[in-house]
């Protein structure tokens, strides 16, 4: 089972991953949890790269390039063969962050970058993809207090940036509803999990 959680800055996704993974352990189940970018020795300098405000603009295909050269590894070496041994995946961020981020916010054109996100993922969907949706200025303050004003690359960027972002994110788990929940992350840690189990209670096999 392939599980996605995706979403803006200070969302929560890591802290769920891990509440997750302890909940679905305790059913007795494989959990992997990883990220992107940076889930593999490849990813963590692509992580970098991308990241790292001493890197200086990067142009758009770059940028894309490069999250794309991140998910090829992430997938190839740790995501496929998980899954296929039976484990649950977990995984705080995937393509939707590239459609959302390089898409919609570098406004590069959508297709595009989901042509590339298929062709770097061979087509691995998810199974279920969360989006934990939250404000992008609440997200932004959240991130701010966890990281001590420390901010990466991304954060310099307009507040219409992180709303064309977010908004991307609503769009696509509208389009597939079966595929996608959605949670409002300004709900306390606690509550949102509780209405992840939820859903992963009538999905998984526990
Ligand atoms: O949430 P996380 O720390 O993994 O995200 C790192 C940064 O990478 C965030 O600032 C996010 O905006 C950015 N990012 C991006 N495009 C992606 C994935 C992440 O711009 N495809």
């Amino acid at each position: 089972f392939f599980l996605v959680l995706e979403g803006g800055e200070g969302a929560g996704k890591s802290t769920q991953a891990a509440a997750l993974a302890e909940w679905i352990r305790a059913r007795g189940h494989e959990v992997v949890v990883s990220r992107e970018p940076g889930g593999t020795p490849v990813g963590g300098r692509v992580r970098e790269i991308v990241l790292d405000p001493a890197t200086g603009a990067l142009v758009p295909e770059a940028e894309a390039l490069l999250y794309a050269a991140d998910r090829a590894q992430h997938v190839g070496t740790v995501v496929r063969p998980a899954l296929e041994r039976g484990a649950v995946v977990i995984s705080d961020r995937y393509v939707d962050s590239s459609l959302a981020y390089q898409g919609a916010g570098r406004q590069l054109l959508v297709d595009d970058v989901a042509r590339l996100s298929r062709w770097a993922t061979g087509g691995l969907v998810p199974d279920l993809t969360v989006v934990l949706d939250l404000p992008a200025a609440v997200g932004a303050e959240r991130r701010r207090v966890r990281d001590g004003g420390a901010g990466d690359r991304l954060e310099a960027e307009p507040d219409d940036f992180h709303d064309r972002v977010r908004r991307s994110f609503l769009e696509l788990a509208a389009a597939a509803p079966q595929r996608y929940l959605v949670v409002d992350a300004s709900q306390s840690a606690e509550q949102v999990t509780e209405q992840l189990c939820q859903r992963l209670c009538g999905v998984l096999p526990l």
